[in-house]
């Protein structure tokens, strides 16, 4: 075994330009960040590491980041544990849509839900998180663009959902999260947002990804949730 040249290659080639590449990579979005945020110390890079190989997260957690983001409930289930086991201080988002009947599997694996969207699927969460007596900060999805095939409140009903939340399931809502049309100028679904949060005192926004980051930052954005700009570009199976 210790003589398996393919093992001697990988080791030596492969990995480490995969780590050495996402620490540049890090390094490259803290000075964006640093250079486009009118407070950078108060930004949280979430990255999101959906599709992307343990290796590669691994590699960032070795260049020093421990927030991560994942969209699928099925895949988190299978990467995570392992990995949150072996680095305690991982914190792990929630940033895809959720079912209800996913709620308990969400509320074990993840420490932040971003999406919340819905009435019934807050008291799911609720029930979930006082039976397994873990109390995730949630943010509510608002649906910017009103895309009908798209997760997230309608602008319109956001206040009422926000007060549900907090007030009927004692939900820790600390802030909005959203996805803008990806054909359309995002500044203004990120002023949108920005709106919301304020008139509902919530101070955290999770706005911006790999193509628009440096926007939400201008708008406020107090996490911005990267991928490709992180990791590379998503194996095709995405
Ligand atoms: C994939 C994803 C991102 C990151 O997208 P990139 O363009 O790769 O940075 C951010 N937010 C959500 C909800 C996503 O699903």
């Amino acid at each position: 075994m210790a003589g398996d040249p393919s093992q001697i290659l990988s080791k030596a080639g492969a990995r480490p330009d995969a780590a050495d590449s996402v620490a540049r990579r890090l390094a490259d979005i803290r000075a964006r960040i640093a250079a486009a945020a009118p407070e950078p110390s108060r930004v949280t890079l979430v990255a999101i590491s959906k599709v992307q190989p343990a290796e590669k997260i691994e590699a960032a957690i070795a260049a020093g980041h421990f927030v991560f983001g994942e969209n699928r409930i099925p895949e988190a289930a299978a990467k995570w544990p392992a990995i949150k086991a072996r680095h305690p201080r991982v914190r792990l988002h929630m940033v895809g849509p959720l079912q209800t009947n996913k709620a308990r599997q969400a509320v074990a694996l993840f420490d932040v839900i971003e999406t919340v969207d819905r009435p019934k699927l807050a008291a799911k969460l609720a029930r979930e998180m006082d039976e397994l007596g873990r109390r995730l900060p949630c943010y509510v999805q608002v649906n910017t663009g009103e895309e009908p095939q798209k997760a997230g409140v309608r602008p319109a009903e956001a206040d009422r959902l926000i007060a549900e939340c907090r007030d009927t399931h004692g939900l820790a809502v600390e802030g909005l999260m959203c996805l803008p049309p990806i054909d359309e100028e995002p500044s203004l679904h990120f002023a949108l947002l920005r709106e919301i949060a304020r008139r509902n005192h919530l101070s955290v926004l999770s706005m911006g990804m790999t193509a628009d980051f440096e926007i939400a930052l201008r708008f406020g954005a107090t996490h911005v949730r990267i991928g490709t700009a992180v990791f590379g570009p998503r194996p095709s199976a995405a």
